[in-house]
């Protein structure tokens, strides 16, 4: 099956992309239609020695693009987002068909995805440094931005395309080659696709590879001594992984991990459009979005209204094949998530937390679930859960609602709803998050923000126009002379 004319199957099929198409030395990795199971390509898996390789390729080639000129390397980038715009329709269906989302959310993440990529080609027309004074009047100082390297980027299934597509376009453009490793489970449209996109565009060879595979092919890629610097972004319990490691090595890693995030709501809200927003930042993509709203804190005044609202809108919500129908939700993602799903559900009703809607599955396709009476301790409260479920603990006053909101080592996002902004904000204030939206849900996503977590949710490397040009370059000081100046010995 192709992507695109763009993507033709048979150019990618059993390939990975690597100095060109070529047999990956891990075997193949099937692609498979999320919704059914059926198979809709396979595409070549990388080793530990086609990492190595890859590397050394692109150490050879980052020379070059370092050399060309910047808005030459900005309009191979620009060209890419011309083809994804030309080619929306397709790479949305593919992504539903690939990741199981429902098609708004597929036609959301290419529009995304071009503006990660326009903006990171701007970056590539930036000035890189600046002249510093000195004290030494006849020293000319400058001090610049290079290219880090050879970057390794390594992606999760849940947004494939955007996710990948916030790191390649500013690391390519700031003079970097990139190792992309897409999850295996989305390797066509988080890698194979940018393959034929940037081979199209005019990208010189050897400057992008792509390696599907699983833990083995992303922990060659950190450990390999050729690449400088590690851009992640996935669960919190591999983050941990690759930063211990890279942390050895002394090399960079920005990582972007896992949320459980709060959606505070205060009594003087407008309960509609508040549990609307909720239902939202918890079932937009069946759950399965970082920023996903993981609880919702409710002020005890309201919180009846809130839930009736709540669970009349989830009860109303249709789950089916998005690549079929125009449902609300697709399926979750594999059998062992939505058994994850199962258990937080199962062990969080068994310590007092009452099911009001949904709770059950057929097969992969999750009921959109509110769960009430939830407390700290449940897993439904401290745990991320990547699936459809709404989680409901009420507070009484502001104070309680800031404790629960900060009772969570992870730090992604938090988000406040209130009629009155000075209390939202000294709220906003007080909460342990790297990303706080005040009267509005916890999924938002725009290139212009600086994107990243604190706590267990990352190490605070935000992805922004406001910081890529620092997070994919580094520093040099550069001196000059006119003349070797005397010494006293
Ligand atoms: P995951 O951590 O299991 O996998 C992510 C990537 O890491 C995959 O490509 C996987 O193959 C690779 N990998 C696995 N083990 C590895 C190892 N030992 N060394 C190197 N690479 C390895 O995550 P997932 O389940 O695919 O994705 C869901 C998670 O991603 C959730 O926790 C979600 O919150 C998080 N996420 C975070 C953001 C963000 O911006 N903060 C965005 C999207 C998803």
């Amino acid at each position: 099956m192709s992507v695109t004319e763009l993507a033709p199957a048979d150019v990618w099929r059993n390939r990975i992309y690597s100095g060109g198409w070529k047999t990956g030395g891990a075997g193949t990795i099937a692609v498979t239609e999320k919704a059914t199971g059926i198979e809709i390509g396979s595409v070549g898996a990388a080793s530990a020695a086609d990492v190595s390789a890859a590397a050394a390729i692109a150490t050879e080639a980052q020379r070059a693009w370092a050399a060309t000129p910047g808005p030459q390397r900005g309009d191979v980038l620009r060209e890419v987002a011309r083809l994804l715009q030309e080619h929306r329709e397709e790479i949305a269906r593919q992504i539903v068909r690939e990741t199981g989302s429902i098609r708004p959310k597929g036609y959301l993440e290419v529009k995304l995805a071009i503006r990660e990529i326009l903006e990171g080609a701007a970056l590539a027309s930036q000035s890189t440094g600046v002249i510093t004074t000195s004290d030494v009047r006849e020293r000319h100082s400058v001090a610049r931005r290079v290219p880090m390297g050879v970057v390794g980027v390594i992606t999760p299934w849940n947004s494939p395309l955007i996710l990948a597509a916030r790191a390649i376009a500013p690391a390519l453009a700031t003079g970097n080659a990139v190792l992309l490793k897409p999850d295996p489970q989305t390797p066509v449209s988080g890698g194979i696709l940018y393959a034929c996109l940037l081979e199209i565009a005019g990208l010189p060879e050897g400057l992008f590879h792509v390696l599907p595979g699983g833990a083995e092919t992303g922990d060659a890629l950190v450990r390999d001594p050729q690449v400088n610097m590690i851009s992640f972004t996935g669960s919190t319990r591999v983050g941990q992984a690759i930063g211990s490691v890279a942390g050895g090595l002394l090399k960079r890693a920005n990582l972007e991990l896992g949320g459980k995030n709060p959606y505070i709501v205060l009594d003087d809200v407008d309960v509609e459009a508040a549990a609307s927003a909720g239902a939202w930042g918890s079932f937009l993509h069946q759950g399965q979005v970082c920023m996903a709203a993981g609880r919702h804190l409710v002020q005890e005044s309201i919180a009846d209204a809130y839930i009736e609202s709540l669970v009349r809108r989830t009860s109303a919500l249709t789950v089916g094949d998005p690549f079929k129908g125009d449902f609300h939700l697709g399926p979750i993602i594999n059998e062992r998530q939505a058994e994850n799903v199962d258990r937080i559900v199962a062990d969080s009703v068994s310590k007092g937390a009452k099911i009001l809607a949904g709770g059950s599955r057929d097969g992969l396709f999750f009921k959109p679930t509110v769960m009430v009476d939830v407390v700290p301790g449940m897993p439904v409260f401290d745990e991320e859960i990547f699936g459809p479920v709404a989680a409901v603990t009420v507070f009484k006053d502001d104070d309680e609602a800031v404790s629960l909101a900060n009772q969570n080592r992870y730090g992604l996002v938090a988000a406040v709803a209130s009629s009155n902004l000075r209390r939202a904000q000294r709220i906003a204030d007080r909460l342990h998050a790297g990303i706080v939206h005040i009267n509005d849900q916890t999924i938002l996503h725009e290139v212009f923000g600086p994107m990243g977590g604190v706590g267990l949710s990352g190490n605070g490397h935000n992805y922004s126009t406001l910081t890529n040009a620092d997070q994919f370059t580094e520093w040099q000081w550069v001196t000059t002379r006119d003349d070797l100046p005397a010494y006293p010995f």
